[in-house]
C-alpha cells in the first residue's frame, strides 16, 4: 500500500480591525483540513515512520503518549488507515476520555504505566514487544528525523511570500522541520515558535538537536498560560471569541496559544508595518473534548 495522503491545507487570510490598523496581512496554513483525526503537523510526523516501518516489514506500530495526546489519536487512525496494528503506551494510572476512546475505536490497543517507568520508553518497548519481531518504536510526540523531514515538507508548499511563520511547539520537531524546509528553500521567513510548556526556553536545545544545519529563530517563551494544558480565563476568552470572528476552529492547548501570541505581539507594535504573516493552524480539534468543562 502507498503510505500517502493527498494534502489539503489551503492558505486563509484573517481579517480584522488590529491587523488593519496595524497594516498586517495574516494568513493561515489549514493544516488541520488535512484529515479529521491525523490531523496536521501529526500526519506530516507520522508519514516517513510508517512508510520506514513498511521498507522493514514491520505491522505493528507502538507509541507514547499522554491520556490526551493528539500524536496517539493519529498514529491510532493512522494505522487503521494503512493497514498497521497499533498499541499505545499511555502514561499514568488508567482512565477513560473522548481521546482514548477515539484510539480504541480505531483498533489501538492500549497498556497503561506508571509515571516512572513511562520514563524509559525503550525499555518499555523492550519490556512489552522485545519478542515482537513485527513491533516497530515510534517515540512519544513522533520525535525523530523522519518527522522533521515530513514536517519540512510544509515549506515547499508555500507559493506566497511570508515575512514571518508562526506555529506552536511541544516537542520542537514540528518547528525544527519548517525551519529546515525554509533552509532548504533560501527563504529569508523569520520562524517564530511558541512553546506550549512552562520554562520554554529548552525549546532551543530540543529544535537545534534536530534541525540538520543551525538557523536562526525566535521563540516566544511568555505564552504558555501556565504550562502544558493549563489555561486562563483569558486564553479560553480569546479562543472564544477567535472561532465566532473567523469560523476556524482551535483549542485552549496548542493553536490558541500561538493565536493569543500572535495577536498579542501585533497588538505590541512587534511587527512593521506591512508585514505578511502565515500562521500554521496545528490541527488537535478533539482535544477540545477534553476542554469542555473549561469553557
Ligand atoms: C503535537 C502538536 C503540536 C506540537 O508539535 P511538536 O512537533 O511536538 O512541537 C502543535 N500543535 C498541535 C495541535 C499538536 O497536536
Amino acid at each position: 500500500m502507498n503510505i500517502d495522503l493527498e494534502i489539503f491545507s489551503p492558505v486563509h487570510q484573517l481579517n480584522n480591525k488590529l491587523f488593519d490598523e496595524r497594516d498586517l496581512f495574516v494568513y493561515t496554513k489549514r493544516d488541520d483540513l488535512i484529515h479529521p483525526i491525523i490531523s496536521g503537523n501529526k500526519w506530516r510526523k507520522l508519514k516517513y515512520l510508517l512508510k520506514e516501518a513498511q521498507r522493514q516489514h514491520k505491522n505493528h506500530l507502538v507509541t507514547f503518549g499522554g491520556a490526551y495526546s493528539n500524536h496517539l489519536l493519529a498514529t491510532a487512525a493512522a494505522a487503521a488507515r494503512f493497514g498497521f496494528k497499533a498499541t499505545g503506551i499511555v502514561r499514568g494510572e488508567e482512565v477513560n476520555n473522548d481521546t482514548l476512546f477515539m484510539c480504541r475505536l480505531h483498533g489501538m490497543k492500549l497498556i497503561f504505566t506508571d509515571r516512572e517507568s513511562y520514563r524509559d520508553k525503550q525499555m518499555l518497548f523492550n519490556n512489552y514487544f522485545g519478542d515482537d519481531d513485527q513491533a516497530f518504536f515510534i517515540d512519544e510526540g513522533g520525535t525523530s528525523p523522519e518527522a522533521v523531514k515530513g514536517c519540512s515538507e510544509l515549506v515547499d508548499e508555500l507559493s506566497e511570500h511570508y515575512d514571518h511563520i508562526f506555529c506552536a511547539c511541544g516537542t520542537g520537531a514540528t518547528a525544527a522541520g519548517i525551519i529546515s524546509g525554509l533552509t532548504n528553500h533560501q527563504l529569508n521567513a523569520v520562524f517564530h515558535g511558541v512553546p506550549v510548556l512552562k520554562n520554554g526556553g529548552f525549546m532551543v536545545d530540543e529544535i537545534d538537536k534536530l534541525l540538520p544545519a543551525p538557523a536562526s529563530y525566535q521563540i516566544h517563551t511568555d505564552y504558555h498560560f501556565g504550562g502544558y494544558g493549563k489555561t486562563t480565563d483569558e486564553l479560553i476568552g480569546f479562543v472564544k471569541q477567535f472561532v465566532a470572528e473567523t469560523g476556524i476552529l482551535i483549542e485552549p492547548v496548542y493553536t490558541g496559544k500561538m493565536f493569543y501570541a500572535l495577536y498579542d505581539l501585533a497588538a505590541k507594535n512587534y511587527f512593521k508595518p506591512g508585514s505578511r504573516i502565515l500562521a500554521i493552524h496545528t490541527g488537535g480539534l478533539w482535544g477540545l473534548l477534553g476542554m469542555k468543562d473549561k469553557f
